[in-house]
């Protein structure tokens, strides 16, 4: 029996059969021993391309140096917190981000998360305004705990859980009318993804998030930004918000914020969202939240972000990453139907589920990761590391373009 399938069986027997199932059918034989910048090495000693970098945790690659640096140097000293005395890692990478994120973002809760973070979110908003209306968006991805669930908004992850927690409604995304009408004097946030990444690369009406801040203003509800996936250069800018010039009550970050090191995420507000807190510290808490060894990841990871200019970086990569695609879209009208995102945070929505599915194990064959979008199986996304270079986008393309020759020559025989 090969290591692969070793792992495998250890996966059906104890993990998930369901889940080593579908690995097998995708197509997945190897097993992940290192990895390296854009690059992860299987127990065969194969390399794989990897355009999918942990669903956009891995914005600085896959053990960037300086990242690991001082991670390891924090290893040496003291990786947990006593939870007693001050920790100073998290004060400054608290102070950090309140100078990185836009506005008036100025205090820092630390999870390990997406989902916690959100939760966080959540808690805030209905503690600072006293309400307990959220407003969130159909399609919407926020994670699977009981709170980010509730906020997210697709049907097969929340149903076989109902009920949920009460007052949250969905609205279109992008749809004004449906907001305005929403948000009312019981609204205690609005939270929205700049862009849905999960909900298949969807990027709002340019107008969209200035209105949903002004319908919040409106009434004194607080808008939460989830930058979970979009934040830290992934779009081109620091945080996805900027390209409209919107200013959030809350934003929820995590990925990418550990450096592609350590598991880390942050609830960051204003004096407002934050001040019920103030008389309360321990109202909300976490353990190993903004533990020095992930706050030491944190804080080279912003470093990263800011001197290896790393979103420009980003913008100009996706620039020519969309164009290759636009070209293969040309290509391929048959299979592809669009083309979408920003930065390096792209989607490719297929004609079917089944091309979608199809290109993705072409891709993997030919060793580029990728994977679709959890809220829309239509869409294959890629959102690879920043530090992407140009023969990295031009090997992904080339894959890309057997993977759909593939597929075509497959859906000609098949019909
Ligand atoms: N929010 C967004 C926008 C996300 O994309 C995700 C994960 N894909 C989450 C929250 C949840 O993050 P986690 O899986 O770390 O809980």
């Amino acid at each position: 029996m090969s290591e692969s399938e070793r792992i495998a069986e250890l996966y059906a027997k104890h993990i998930n059969p369901g889940l080593a199932r579908l690995m097998k059918f995708a197509g997945v034989d190897g097993v992940e021993v290192f990895a390296e910048g854009v690059w992860v090495y299987d127990e065969k000693g194969n390399r794989y391309l990897d355009f999918l970098a942990s669903f956009g945790a891995l914005n600085f690659g896959h053990r960037h140096p300086r990242i690991l640096e001082a991670v390891k140097s924090q290893l040496d000293k003291i990786p947990l917190s006593s939870r007693v005395l001050f920790n100073a890692l998290q004060a400054e990478l608290a102070s950090e981000l309140a100078a990185i994120t836009p506005g008036k973002l100025q205090f820092c809760f630390f999870c390990h998360s997406g989902a916690e973070a959100v939760e966080a979110c959540i808690k805030f908003a209905r503690l600072a305004t006293g309400r307990r209306k959220i407003v969130a968006m159909k399609n919407a991805y926020h994670g699977k705990t009981l709170g980010a669930l509730s906020a997210s908004g697709r049907e097969i992850y929340r149903e076989p859980f109902e009920p949920l927690l009460s007052w949250f409604v969905h609205v279109p995304f992008g749809d004004k009318e449906a907001l305005a009408q929403a948000v009312d004097e019981d609204t205690a946030a609005v939270i929205v993804e700049p862009i849905q990444g999960e909900g298949g690369v969807i990027v709002p009406p340019e107008d969209f998030l200035p209105f949903v801040r002004k319908v919040c203003d409106d009434v004194g509800a607080l808008l939460i930004v989830d930058e979970v996936q979009t934040g830290l250069g992934r779009t081109g800018k620091n945080f996805a918000v900027e390209h409209w010039n919107v200013e959030p009550d809350l934003m929820a970050l995590a990925k990418s914020l550990g450096g592609g090191v350590m598991p880390l995420g942050a609830a960051i507000g204003t004096q407002k969202a934050f001040e019920p807190l103030f008389d309360r510290p321990l109202l909300h808490s976490s353990t190993l939240g903004g533990n020095p060894l992930a706050c030491a990841a944190g804080l080279a990871a912003l470093r990263v972000l800011r001197e290896e200019r790393l979103a420009e970086h980003a913008a100009e990569m996706g620039k020519l990453l969309m164009n290759g695609l636009n070209s293969l879209r040309e290509q391929f009208p048959d299979l592809i139907a669009d083309v979408r995102g920003k930065g390096l945070l792209i989607g490719v929505e297929f004609a079917n589920e089944d091309f979608a599915a199809l290109t993705a194990a072409g891709l993997l064959q030919r060793r580029v990761l990728t994977a679709y979008t959890l809220n829309n199986p239509r869409v294959i996304r890629l959102e690879p590391p920043l530090i992407v270079q140009p023969e990295h986008i031009n090997q992904a393309l080339e894959a890309f373009a057997e993977a759909l020759a593939q597929v075509r020559n497959l859906v000609a025989v098949l019909t």
